[in-house]
């Protein structure tokens, strides 16, 4: 295995892990139930900006489509979204209102890069890696979002999916 293949892994764990922060950010508050709802919108850490987002039901994986600074809305320029390099850019804090980024931001980025750099690292080929990397990064947001009921059954479902495509990779 060339050092520049493993690079590669590595890279693409980071984009991924900073897809998974889009996930792990939105997905709770997208499929919260109406009583999560009303305690987020009483309580008086919830930014008025993200506020709005709950009470239209509108926040997605989607939409808005460029990432956002939750405290003060802030949206994200394309230097602010480099994995790793912007977190530390910034000292961990947004550019804007100086609102904490949070450990978990650069943790989830790191351990994905890492990841997928030592399964591109130990296993042949490219589907065995690939495999297990999409489903390390499912069992991180499983994990994370395990408390929001609703959203379980949904990743429940896309595991079922998953689990299929595990199968199909190990009879390869
Ligand atoms: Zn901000």
């Amino acid at each position: 295995m060339q050092y520049y293949e493993i690079g590669t892994w590595a890279v693409l764990g980071l984009i991924t892990g900073s897809f998974v922060n889009v996930c792990l950010e939105r997905l709770p508050l997208q499929f919260a139930d109406k009583e999560k709802r009303s305690h987020l919108l009483t309580s008086p850490e919830t930014s008025t900006f993200l506020k709005q987002y709950i009470r239209d039901q509108t926040l997605s994986l989607y939409n808005p489509a460029r990432s956002f600074c939750f405290s003060c809305g802030h949206q994200l320029r394309w230097f602010e979204n480099i994995p790793l390099f912007s977190y530390l850019m910034c000292g961990g804090h947004c550019r804007k209102c100086n609102a904490a980024i949070g450990i978990k931001t650069i943790s989830t980025e790191a351990l994905h890069g890492l990841w997928y750099a030592v399964m591109g690292w130990f296993l042949h080929g490219w589907i065995l890696p690939l495999t297990f990397s999409i489903t390390f990064s499912f069992l991180w947001i499983l994990g994370h979002c395990w408390n929001c009921q609703q959203l379980r059954k949904t990743l429940f479902f896309a595991g079922a999916i998953l689990l299929i495509l595990n199968f199909g990779a190990y009879s390869y």
